[in-house]
C-alpha cells in the first residue's frame, strides 16, 4: 500500500482563465487564510474547515488535461498550506508551466515562513502584500497599490502583466455566473 500524497485544501478551480496572470491559466484558489485584510473580495475562502481536500496529483492531473500555459495559486492564503502549494507548483514546472502566486504575506515575511524560500524558488511571478482597501488598484494584476508583482525569472515581462485583463466572466453550463480578476464587479467572484 503506498502512502497518500500531499493535499490541499481548494475553494475552487478553474481550467482555464485569461485574468489571473499572462495566458491562459489554471487557478486553483486555496480555501484557508487568517489575515483578514478588511474589504477583503474573497471572504469565502477564509474558513479553513470549507472547502473541500484535493490531492495534488489530481490537481496536477487536471492541469495537464487543460492545456493552460500556466498554473496560479490564489485563495486564500497560499502560504498557509505550504507543503502542498510547493508540491503543488514543483509539479506545475515539471511539466513546463509556469507558476505564479498570489499572496497576502509580503516578500520578507514569505522568506520567513516555512517552506517559503522553497516556494519563492519555484515562482516565475509573485504578486505580494495584504489587500489595502483604501489603496484599491485593480489593474496589473494588483488588487491594491502597495502590492508588488515581482517577475522572479525571465519567462514574462511586464507587457504580458499589463496585458492580463482586470477581469472575466464565466457562466457555468448551470448558468452560474463566476467573476474572477484584479478587478471583479460586485458579483460572486473566486
Ligand atoms: S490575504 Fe487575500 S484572502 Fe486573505 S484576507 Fe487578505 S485579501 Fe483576503
Amino acid at each position: 500500500m503506498t502512502a497518500a500524497g500531499p493535499t490541499l485544501r481548494v475553494h475552487a478551480v478553474e481550467p482555464r482563465s485569461r485574468a489571473n496572470g499572462p495566458g491562459t491559466r489554471f487557478v486553483v484558489w486555496v480555501q484557508g487564510c487568517t489575515l483578514g485584510c478588511p474589504g477583503c473580495f474573497n471572504p469565502g475562502t477564509h474558513d479553513a474547515t470549507a472547502g473541500r481536500d484535493v490531492e495534488v496529483a489530481e490537481l496536477l492531473a487536471q492541469l495537464a488535461a487543460s492545456g493552460a500555459e500556466g498554473l496560479t495559486v490564489s485563495g486564500g492564503e497560499p502560504l498557509e498550506q505550504a507543503a502542498g502549494v510547493l508540491a503543488l507548483l514543483r509539479g506545475a514546472r515539471a511539466q513546463g508551466r509556469s507558476t505564479l502566486v498570489f499572496s497576502g504575506f509580503a516578500l520578507d515575511e514569505l522568506r520567513a515562513r516555512p517552506l517559503g524560500p522553497e516556494i519563492i524558488a519555484e515562482l516565475d511571478v509573485l504578486i505580494d502584500g495584504r489587500y489595502v482597501a483604501r489603496e484599491r488598484l485593480g489593474v496589473g494584476l494588483r488588487g491594491s497599490a502597495n502590492q508588488q508583482v515581482r517577475l522572479l525569472t525571465d519567462r514574462y515581462a511586464e507587457a504580458d502583466i499589463a496585458a492580463v485583463p482586470e477581469a472575466e466572466v464565466r457562466i457555468g453550463p448551470d448558468g452560474a455566473v463566476v467573476l474572477s480578476g484584479v478587478a471583479p464587479l460586485p458579483l460572486r467572484r473566486r
